[in-house]
């Protein structure tokens, strides 16, 4: 398989992009509407661990795609299927290296 053509780095940016505003908006409904007290301290507060680990996911994806690094595996190099983008974009490791890493870290 060869490497990701210009579409579809765009198509998995738009894809990246629609998480984070679903994440970001998520994360607006949590924090309480008051004008008085709503502080940067407090939105961040409100990010639960899940969500701040996902923005930070997708950061790094798109950091990846801007670095033409998107659907390389971090470990082996080898390209990532793109089914396995599809239904996971922030995925930075081939299905071989990710069972291995999840192994290890047990
Ligand atoms: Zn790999």
């Amino acid at each position: 398989m060869s490497y990701l053509t210009e579409e579809q780095l765009t198509h998995f940016r738009e894809i990246l992009e629609r998480q984070e505003a679903a994440i970001r908006f998520r994360v607006r409904l949590t924090v309480p509407d008051d004008p008085d007290g709503c502080d940067v301290t407090e939105v961040g507060d409100a990010l639960s661990r899940k969500e701040f680990a996902e923005l930070a996911d997708i950061e790094a994806a798109k950091l990846r795609i801007s670095q033409r690094q998107y659907g390389l595996c971090s470990e082996c190099g080898c390209t990532i299927a793109e089914a396995r983008l599809e239904a996971y974009p922030t995925a930075k490791r081939c299905t071989h290296c990710q069972r291995l890493h999840e192994q290890h870290s047990q």
